[in-house]
């Protein structure tokens, strides 16, 4: 059988490489989304080549650029899958920067990230997300925890629920709220993450494991879905 893939897990000095490939090993996961901390990106912005350098040394991890304050791509951008975004220029977890949505500059970023097909987990308020996804509506997103630390699920869940492009995943969230998103939008837009080292991946995975999904489904969420996103399959 396929084994699962984990959609999101911080690598960093404090979460090295060989803790998450011993949580995968324990979960039986086969590879792991990663990128850089919060917290370490604050005191060196180049955690990014950090990322990379440790997907490329292990091969099971799908290395995403942590986006910083200059709202910039980096030359080598093509090595990375995907893009993580956590209250850019913001307060995290507390107030999301709007200013930044009148920036030009931040117009130009959505249309590369739409041309390059990249992912974006999106952290932010949810009146930020709400904005973004009206200027850049091509943009693939995926909100991290169903939304919990942005607002509340059920917010998140009414304003995205139409919407093809915006994806979430599962990391933290209670597996009632994963059943429930499931039963108004099915598996096609849920992907299972783990949010290590503040959630434990064998633990976050039993709870899509044991959700009432129907087999196929939970394959989708754990595995297909994030392939598909990172044009890994
Ligand atoms: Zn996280």
């Amino acid at each position: 059988m396929e084994k699962p893939i984990d959609g999101h897990v911080h690598l960093g000095y404090s979460i090295p490489a060989e803790e998450i490939l011993n949580q995968m090993k324990i979960s039986d996961v086969e590879k792991a989304v990663v990128f850089a901390l919060p917290a370490e990106v604050g005191y060196d912005a180049d955690m990014n080549s950090y990322v990379l350098s440790e997907a490329e040394r292990t091969g099971v991890f799908i290395p995403f650029y942590y986006m910083l304050d200059d709202l910039k791509l980096p030359e080598n951008i093509e090595k990375f899958r995907g893009i993580k975004w956590h209250w850019v220029r913001g307060a995290p977890h507390y107030r999301s920067n709007m200013k930044l949505l009148h920036e030009p500059r931040l117009i130009d970023l959505a249309q590369r990230l739409a041309e390059l097909k990249l992912p974006v987990i999106m952290e932010e308020d949810l009146a930020f997300t709400k904005e973004f996804v009206r200027l850049a509506d091509e943009v693939i997103l995926i909100i991290p925890h169903l939304g919990l630390l942005g607002g509340s699920p059920r917010e998140f869940l009414e304003a995205f629920k139409e919407y093809e492009n915006v994806y979430f995943d599962t990391a933290l969230a209670a597996k009632w709220d994963t059943e429930h998103f499931y039963r108004e939008i099915g598996a096609d837009r849920l992907i299972f993450g783990s949010d290590i080292p503040f959630g434990y991946m064998k633990s976050e995975l039993a709870k899509v494991l044991t959700a009432d999904i129907p087999e196929e489904d939970v394959k989708k969420i754990t595995r297909e879905n994030i392939l598909k996103l990172t044009g890994l399959r």
